[in-house]
């Protein structure tokens, strides 16, 4: 038999090892602003088009490199950091792979200034697809340039594989952001497509995070330090009322270096126990320093994950010294979170004058008749038009059984609805053919059966149909508000808000003004009350930012349905009769009645044969 194995070449086995370190444009922005920062770097410019598709370049003012070392740096395995295996277990730098520049020189165009201090003159040096094109003397500042262009330009497959700009811009972000922040004393500045993103001047820790996440961060910053022989822990936790629906500020630091870590993300999130709300995520910007014998960051390959020694004292340590810091500054006794939310007023009453209460008594009143409920009236539902075309859809259901108010006598259930009227607003329009269960869903005759409809699920339906008209078709109009509406966001945030402004505005938000961090509103749509516009705001972007990849929706679609969910009724909510009929009737006059937005059944029917056989 013939011999058959080979040792690839070097461009293929580094194109092979690119894909390992460089999955998308983020990863050469987190390999060289590393290197920038190894280097020494105390001034680091980042320049990106097109989400660093068509260019990357970073800008560092570090010690440089030699001629030879310019041309040796581009080598697999070609590093200054090690030099034997033990170096492993005392790393003080980020890189020690020497990995990352033979790389992404494998798969793109890259060009190369560098000079050392003690250098008159620098070099130059492009390469394309690992091979060398020229190298020559140049005139440049102290310190190194990296101008990556058209990645991937000689892997096809990669390139296409890449999401859209606006994601791709947004992993951009996340690892500037997390470099950003391990490095507080280092200036950063991030500009994509000409136009600035970040300017962060050396600062100390609460001001980096400041001038990354927004001016009303600062007061949301509760302070932890701590110091054991095992490990130091100083940054700063969220305050529990700012807890966000999304995970998106929540860092580590082990050694200045992020990580992502479930098992200490519990512990951070067992010591806020009890102070969240449902569903929402504490901001955290936590830097450990241990001992680097105790840690193995060798475990992956792009370096996030990290492997403790002890990792169960960390997490005893890391939580009772965020419980303390809640603590010590009085965060924690003054929050009630198990209030019942819907015996907040809504806003439309908050200015309302109060009014001495009258015990009315209601000489008909009959707790085993079966009423609507008169509670729901607030900002949440204004009633959809309802277009009239549902009868035919719904023809037969129409009958003597449905007219019958008195057809659910019979009908065992919850009535905590007959308790009295809290606002003198609502509407009974005496027909009642619906009624509610549980506050969840709404019952409905058809002429052979019943009809229960998941309340949530109907309006998020009507709605999202709504908002897709409205913002493809025709533009919704929009209730003015008396005040404007000023709120803050993120640097990201407000990027991706700007992308959206125009969806946004055709459902019925006015926008009079945009800064890097905060946006101010004039208007907002017709179906939500002011209360709720942040709530709401801060869920859609969570929603664009975790946009799933490669499902093929378009943002409108998940901006429909984001808002959608937000503002439909939720379950719990009491519907008077005539809002349970309004969403029978618009339910059956959408396109599509039976799935929610999200694909979840909308409704089921119990036929009387069913209803027969369970006699039986
Ligand atoms: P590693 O960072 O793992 O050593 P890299 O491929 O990222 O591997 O870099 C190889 C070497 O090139 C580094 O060890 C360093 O000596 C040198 N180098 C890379 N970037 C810079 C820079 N911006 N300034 C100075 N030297 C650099
Ligand atoms: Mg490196």
């Amino acid at each position: 038999m013939n011999d058959v194995i080979h040792l690839l070449p070097d461009h293929v086995a580094n194109q092979i090892a690119a894909g390992e370190v460089v999955q998308r444009p983020a990863s050469v922005i987190k390999e060289l602003l590393e290197n920038s920062i190894d280097a020494g770097g105390q001034n680091i410019k980042v320049l990106v088009k097109e989400a660093g598709k068509t260019l990357i370049q970073v800008t560092d003012d570090g010690k440089g490199m030699s001629l030879t070392d310019a041309r040796m740096c581009f080598e697999r395995h070609a590093t200054s950091k090690i030099n034997t295996a033990e170096d492993l277990f005392s790393l003080k730098t980020k890189g020690f792979r020497g990995e990352a520049l033979a790389s992404i020189a494998a798969i793109a165009h890259v060009e190369m200034k560098t000079r050392p201090g003690d250098e008159e003159l620098g070099t130059c040096i492009k390469i394309e697809g690992s091979e060398v094109v020229s190298q020559e003397p140049c005139v440049t500042p102290e310190g190194t340039t990296i101008c990556v262009k058209n990645l991937f330009y000689n892997i096809p497959a990669r390139r296409n594989f890449l999401k859209s700009d606006t994601v791709e811009l947004r992993h951009i972000i996340d690892e500037f952001q997390r470099v950003a922040l391990a490095h507080p004393g280092i200036q950063f500045s991030l500009f994509h497509n000409g136009s600035e993103l970040f300017q962060l001047p050396e600062s100390n820790l609460r001001q980096r995070i400041v001038n990354i996440f927004g001016g009303k961060t600062n007061e949301k910053l509760v302070p932890v330090t701590e110091e054991t022989d095992i490990i130091g822990i100083n940054g700063f936790v969220g305050k529990p009322e700012f807890a966000k629906k999304s995970r998106g500020e929540q860092f580590f630091f082990v050694n200045d270096r992020f990580i992502k870590s479930p098992y200490l993300n519990h512990a951070v999130t067992a010591a806020f126990e009890g102070l969240l709300k449902d569903k929402a995520y504490p901001s955290y910007f936590l830097y450990l320093q241990v001992d680097p014998k105790s840690i193995d960051i060798n475990i992956h390959p792009t370096k996030t994950q990290i492997k403790f020694d002890d990792e169960h004292a960390l997490y005893t340590i890391l939580r009772s010294s965020i419980k303390h810091s809640l603590g010590q500054f009085n965060v924690a006794p003054v929050l009630d979170f198990d209030r019942d939310s819907t015996l907040d007023t809504p806003y439309e009453f908050s200015r309302k004058g109060v009014t001495t209460p009258k015990i009315e008594v209601d000489p008909n009143f009959n707790p085993f008749k079966s009423e609507g409920s008169s509670g729901y009236s607030s900002g949440g539902y204004r009633k959809a038009n309802s277009t009239g075309s549902w009868e035919s859809l719904y023809t037969g259901l129409e009958s003597e059984d449905l007219k019958s108010p008195d057809s659910f006598e019979q009908v065992e259930f919850e009535s905590d609805e007959v308790t009295g009227k809290l606002f003198d607003k609502s509407e009974h329009d005496g027909g009642g053919t619906t009624f509610q269960l549980n506050k969840k869903y709404i019952v409905t005759t058809l002429k052979s059966g019943l009809l229960v409809i998941d309340q949530h699920r109907a309006h998020s339906r009507i709605l999202y149909e709504e908002l897709l008209k409205n913002i493809t078709v025709s533009s919704a109009v929009s209730q003015q508000l008396l005040f404007p509406l000023q709120l803050q966001f993120s640097t990201n945030e407000i990027e991706l808000l700007r992308e959206i402004k125009e969806s946004l505005e055709q459902t019925g938000f006015i926008f009079s003004e945009f800064t890097k961090d905060s946006v101010e509103i004039t208007g907002i749509p017709t179906q939500i009350s002011e209360s709720e516009v942040a709530i709401l705001l801060e869920q859609l972007l969570s929603d664009l930012e975790n946009e799933v990849p490669g499902a093929g929706f378009s943002q409108v679609d998940i901006l429909s349905k984001s808002l959608a969910k937000g503002m439909a009724v939720k379950s719990g909510t009491s519907l008077n009769p005539h809002d349970q009929q309004n969403i029978v009737n618009s339910l059956f006059a959408c396109k599509e009645t039976s799935l929610s937005p999200y694909n979840k059944p909308i409704f089921i029917t119990l036929t009387v044969d069913e209803l027969d056989k369970k006699f039986m």
